[in-house]
């Protein structure tokens, strides 16, 4: 197994995710129906925003450079627009905030900040508003035909309401992509059978399957392969059709993981077969080259024990799986945070460590959640977050900078 940095691995992804040919397949969905797909077409602003010169403000409509008491000639709320004569000089209308300012007006002095009667407003000396004050020019925003969304955004509460705004009540959304999840091996029984003393419920499966919606794609679960090249053969010929084949589990160097000599036998091409990182340390990423029946399948080969195998799907499985939805701003999502105790390092192997971040107005910090090892998936559920602990580095002290690998 030759190994390469974290970086170099996450940089092989990327290449692969940044060279895909264009998605194809596209359905149209309802607006209501739109959250986290991914957006197949740009869209575009119908007419200007905001449509009409806006009142920012609940006031008084008025020419900034009039002086003295205003006449009130009338009023204009939200959903009305002023019929009358242009606003002329002397006199001022009561709007409401939304309201279209009328026209002769240029700006609009907050009620907070007059003397008013039923027919006369005094701007109070140190509230003269400047010209545009309180008034959102029309078009500020957008301009008719601009575009307002990028096909390849995946669409978010924002994205919806900004849809919404331009009129948008079907959405073109790109195909969810398909991942085949297969785990492997054969000591695991299914979530509903009894395990024998010796045996152990497959937990990547359902995690792997969660994972795969959770970004977007659609999971086709196997029936787990045992460590037997005839049924390791019929499950990849099974998952064929998939865009991602992920697999849990046969990876390492012993005698019955023999996922990447399969698959090797089927025509894969591997872009890496192990990462200098800890977890995960055996991850293999590579590729089925498309044939006349097929289209192209990658393939993430990630290490049974179960946090390795949530470490390495959320940093290297994900990423493409979003990229094969269309998705452009696909990418691990690592923040910053304050490190509140201390913690050690591995020398030559970036460490992920199962940890709890907590965050508030004044940032975020992040403590290790307490776990014993990649097989231990309570430490990992009780966890938010990996800390991130570079190669070089023997420890981190308590009040340092370090980055978060969110989940
Ligand atoms: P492997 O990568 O196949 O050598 O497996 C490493 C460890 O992960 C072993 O202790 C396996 O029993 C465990 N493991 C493998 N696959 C799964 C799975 N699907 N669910 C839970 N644990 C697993
Ligand atoms: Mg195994």
């Amino acid at each position: 197994m030759s190994l390469i940095t974290c970086q170099e691995a996450l940089d092989a992804v990327a290449r692969h995710m940044a060279e895909l040919a264009p998605r194809t397949g596209v359905e149209q969905v309802e607006l209501g129906q739109a959250l986290g797909r991914v957006l197949s077409a740009d869209v575009h602003a119908d007419r200007d925003q905001p449509p009409f010169p806006r009142s920012a403000r609940d006031g008084y409509a008025v020419r900034a450079a009039d002086s003295g008491v205003r006449r009130l000639v009338g009023a204009v709320r939200a959903g009305e627009v002023w019929t009358g004569a242009p606003l002329g000089t002397g006199e001022a209308i009561e709007v409401m905030t939304g309201a279209p300012v009328p026209d002769g007006a240029d700006a609009v002095v907050m009620l907070e900040h007059v003397d008013a009667t039923d027919t006369t407003v005094l701007i109070r000396e140190q509230h003269l508003p400047l010209a545009e004050a309180n008034v959102v020019p029309r078009g500020q925003e957008a301009h008719a035909g601009d575009v307002l969304l990028r096909a390849g955004t995946r669409v978010t509460p924002a994205e919806i309401a900004l849809a919404a705004a331009v009129g948008k009540a079907v959405l073109p959304v790109y195909r969810q992509p398909v991942a085949a999840v297969l785990a492997t091996g054969d000591e695991l029984v299914a979530v509903d059978e009894t395990p024998a003393p010796h045996q152990i419920r497959n937990s990547n499966g359902p995690l792997l399957a969660a994972m795969v919606r959770q970004n977007g794609g659609v999971a086709r679960v196997l029936a787990p392969a045992l460590d037997t090249r005839e049924s390791l053969l019929e499950r990849i010929a099974e998952a064929r059709d998939a865009d991602v084949l992920l697999l849990s589990g046969g990876v390492s160097a012993g005698k019955y993981d023999l996922v990447e000599d399969v698959l090797l036998a089927q025509g894969a091409e591997f872009y890496f077969t192990g990462v200098r990182m800890q977890p995960g340390k055996p991850v293999v990423f590579g590729r089925l080259p498309a044939t006349e029946t097929h289209a192209e399948q990658w393939i993430f080969g990630l290490p049974g024990n179960p946090v390795s195998t949530a470490v390495t799907a959320l940093l290297f499985a994900m990423p493409m799986l979003r990229a094969l939805g269309g998705e452009t701003a696909a990418q691990p999502m690592f923040v910053q945070a304050v490190l509140t105790v201390v913690v050690k390092g591995k020398p030559g192997l970036t460490r992920f460590v199962p940890a709890v971040l907590t965050s508030g107005l004044n940032g975020a910090t992040v403590v290790p959640a307490g776990w014993h090892g990649s097989g231990d998936l309570h430490g990992n559920a009780r966890a938010n977050c990996y800390l991130v602990v570079p190669p070089d580095v023997e420890t981190v002290t308590a009040g340092s900078a370090v980055t978060v690998l969110l989940r």
